[in-house]
């Protein structure tokens, strides 16, 4: 059959040739000018009086919003649509590029030129965070026996924690850090990951948690509390000591109890939080050294010790001595190996 517009090709689809379809469609109609809102502080995008997720910066935030203006003619498959940013004056941005698509079979290429002008509106998400808006606040405490860098540590666990869960709710982050004696307190935008985060430290660190709360105000005829969750870090970390009754024991794992093991015996067990909390303490870089061997026979190994440069035997217990120093504690003048 041959095309009923020109009379001269076979037909393809819909009565007409392959040359009569491309003449006679508009696969994707184009504004020539879109306007479009983005936070200039986070890049999302207001789409339909809500903020959407930017795929990244403010170009991309462009990118999104020209290919979203564009209309698609019906019974187009698989549209692939490849723009980029030519050129820009302020928030107005020239975007072109290209459509391919598939229309009843026939490959279709469509050049796009659009022109994308930006107006900015700080979003609510940003504008909350940015007017010092809080929900909660979590108060750090027992962080004094910490050297800096431990404390930093912790701050960037919890900021990574909070980035991440950014990435799925935008109310959580953190409005202000505030360093104090002793910690720090951290006014956190969201109540429930706030208490989320701070059982997770509890889960990590151990210590003690305790929630407080305090009427703020009223909203929509109900009363609004604010949160306060005191997490009150042990005084160690895992790969510290602590001194029960003379023996000492290394911390080998922190979670809602206290994994230690004896030094003098090699024997394993689990203290609750409160009991370990109650030894005495003693931080691994305070006690911990390299100790240079001797000789080492068996099980045993000659070391030196570290203050009167005696040699001292010790036990290996299955340890591996094939370097030249073993690691050991010194720990109320008595040496062992850690
Ligand atoms: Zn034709
Ligand atoms: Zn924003």
């Amino acid at each position: 059959m041959l095309c009923l517009r020109c009379g001269k090709r076979e037909q393809f689809a819909d009565n007409l040739c392959e040359n009569c379809i491309l003449e006679t469609i508009t696969p994707v109609e184009v504004k020539p000018v879109v306007h479009g809102t983005v936070c200039p502080s986070c890049n999302r995008i207001l789409h339909h009086r809500s903020w959407e997720e930017c795929p990244g910066n403010l170009p991309d935030a462009v990118l999104r919003i020209a290919a979203d203006s564009l209309t698609f003619m019906e019974g187009l498959k698989n549209p692939d649509i490849e723009l980029s940013v030519d050129s820009s004056d302020s928030n107005t941005f020239r975007v072109s590029g290209k459509v391919r698509t598939n229309y009843k079979g026939l490959l279709i290429e469509q050049e796009i030129g659009v022109e994308v002008r930006i107006s900015n509106v700080l979003c609510t998400f940003c504008s909350r965070k940015s007017g010092n808006y809080f929900e909660a606040i979590i108060q750090i405490r027992g962080l004094d026996g910490f050297t800096r860098e431990e404390v930093d540590r912790i701050l960037e666990g919890i900021r990574n924690s909070v980035a991440s869960a950014y990435r799925k709710d935008p109310n959580v982050f953190i409005t202000r850090e505030e360093e104090v004696r002793g910690g720090w307190d951290l006014y956190m935008g969201d109540n429930s990951f706030a208490k989320q985060l701070s059982q997770k430290l509890h889960d990590t660190y151990g210590g003690e948690t305790k929630l407080s709360s305090s009427l703020f105000g009223r909203k929509d005829g109900r009363d609004v509390y604010r949160y306060t969750y005191l997490v009150r870090f042990p005084g160690f970390l895992q790969g510290d000591y602590l001194i029960r009754e003379g023996e000492p024991l290394k911390i080998e794992k922190i979670a809602r109890v206290v994994k230690v093991r004896s030094l003098r015996t090699g024997r394993e067990e689990n203290l609750n939080m409160h009991e370990a909390m109650s030894l005495r303490k003693l931080r691994k870089a305070d006690v911990e050294m390299e100790l240079i061997i001797v000789s080492r026979s068996g099980d045993e190994v000659q070391v030196l010790h570290p203050t009167n440069f005696r040699t001292v035997e010790m036990l290996l217990g299955g340890r591996s001595a094939e370097e030249e120093t073993i690691t050991g504690a010194l720990i109320d003048g008595e040496l062992y190996l850690v």
